[in-house]
C-alpha cells in the first residue's frame, strides 16, 4: 500500500488520495471515452473530452457529497477533520480519539451527503431530457452527471450495505444505527 496523497486542506478539511483512486479516474476516464463515444458517434476528441470531463465532474460531485456531511457533522458538533480518496468513492475521517457516539448522531451525519446529489441529479433531468438528442460531448456530461449524482452518489448511498471494517456506505451505517437504537429503546 503506497501512502495517501496530500492534496491539502479545504474548507477546514484535510484531503488525501490513494494512488489506486487516480488510477480508477483515470481509467474511468478512458472507459467514459469509449462507451459515450460509440453510444453518441462521437469524434475522437469529442469523446476523450466526455471522458475526461466525466471523471472530473465524478470527483468534485465525490467532494461535494463530502461536504454535506462535513456540514451536518459541524452542525452536530462532532465535525470530520478530513475526506479520503480510496477509488471512485471516499470517506470521511473523523478524529481518532472521537468518543463513542450515540446512533442518532451517526445516522444525522450519514444523511448529510446524499440530498445534495439527488437534488443535482434532479434539477438536471430537464436538461438532460433537452441535451441527449442533440448529442455531442455535453449531451453526454449532462445526461451523465444527472445519473451519477441521482443514482448514484444519491440514491445508491442510502443503499443497505454494510461490511464491517471493509466497505460501508451511509445506507449501510444508516440501517446499523438503527437497529442499535430499536435495542437500546427495547
Ligand atoms: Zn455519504
Amino acid at each position: 500500500m503506497s501512502r495517501p496523497i496530500n492534496l491539502g486542506t479545504w474548507f477546514g478539511l484535510k484531503f488525501t488520495i490513494s494512488l489506486w483512486s487516480i488510477v480508477s479516474y483515470l481509467a474511468t476516464a478512458l472507459a467514459l471515452a469509449l462507451v459515450s463515444g460509440l453510444w453518441l458517434a462521437l469524434s475522437a476528441n469529442d469523446a476523450l473530452l466526455a471522458g475526461a470531463l466525466s471523471a472530473v465532474m465524478m470527483f468534485l460531485c465525490e467532494n461535494l457529497h463530502q461536504w454535506g456531511h462535513s456540514r451536518a457533522a459541524r452542525r452536530l458538533g462532532h465535525p470530520m477533520i478530513g475526506v479520503h480518496h480510496f477509488s471512485l468513492f471516499s470517506f470521511c475521517v473523523y478524529p481518532p480519539d472521537e468518543p463513542p457516539l450515540p446512533p442518532s448522531v451517526h445516522i444525522r451525519r450519514a444523511l448529510g451527503g446524499f440530498w445534495i446529489n439527488l437534488l443535482i441529479g434532479l434539477l438536471l433531468v430537464p436538461a438532460s431530457i433537452t441535451l441527449w438528442p442533440t448529442g455531442g460531448a455535453i449531451g453526454w456530461l449532462t445526461a451523465f452527471t444527472a445519473f451519477w449524482n441521482g443514482a448514484v452518489l444519491g440514491l445508491g448511498a442510502l443503499l443497505p450495505i454494510d461490511i464491517p471494517g471493509v466497505f460501508t456506505i451511509d445506507g449501510g451505517t444508516i440501517l446499523r444505527c438503527w437497529r442499535e437504537m430499536k435495542r437500546r429503546g427495547a
